[in-house]
């Protein structure tokens, strides 16, 4: 009878255990699992340069470890692409290689399909952010986060990364 109730008690406490750590576990994964093989990320931008440009010149004041900026002929391309066959999506980011943990080399675009992006600078600025930080290895969130990485932030209003995906991608380094 004892014995009974000790294992009762036992798996009680596993499962509570089981549950609070699995909550916390995902309350923390911000994480892509993936990182630029380089400490230099030099891209391409081959269309909606303006925002592009603006949105990896703030990242890469704001991340201690990392560069990025534009060379010619190198191998991260940030373009614009009219996915009609995507219409919910603002931004899209391709890692092209075959391995599980680096994000470069990668293709990203922003879709000029979508006509908020097409008549808003600061929509483009957002997603162009947003995929920048797919780059240094940021998730997708969903909910009231204030995160460049939100996908249910407001695009005219939340155009950069904030101190929180700074902090994170500072993490990830
Ligand atoms: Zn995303």
């Amino acid at each position: 009878m004892w014995n009974f109730r000790l294992k009762k008690v036992s798996f009680m406490l596993l499962l509570i255990f089981t549950l609070f750590f699995s909550t916390v576990g995902s309350a923390d994964a911000y994480t892509n699992g993936r990182k630029p093989n380089t400490k230099n990320v030099e891209v391409q931008v081959q269309a909606y340069n303006t925002q592009w440009v603006q949105a990896y010149t703030n990242w890469d004041s704001n991340h201690k470890y990392r560069n990025i900026y534009s060379r010619s002929g190198a191998p991260n391309i940030m373009t614009a692409e009219y996915d009609s066959s995507r219409p919910g999506t603002f931004g899209r980011i391709i890692y092209n290689n075959g391995h599980s943990t680096y994000s470069t080399p990668f293709y990203t675009y922003i879709n000029s399909y979508r006509s908020d992006v097409r008549n808003s600078a600061n929509v483009r600025r957002s997603v162009a952010s947003h995929e920048i930080g797919h780059v240094f290895g940021l998730a997708d969130l969903r909910g009231s986060v204030s995160s460049i990485m939100n996908g249910d932030r407001n695009r005219e209003r939340l155009t950069y990364p904030t101190t929180l995906d700074i902090n994170r991608v500072n993490i990830i380094r």
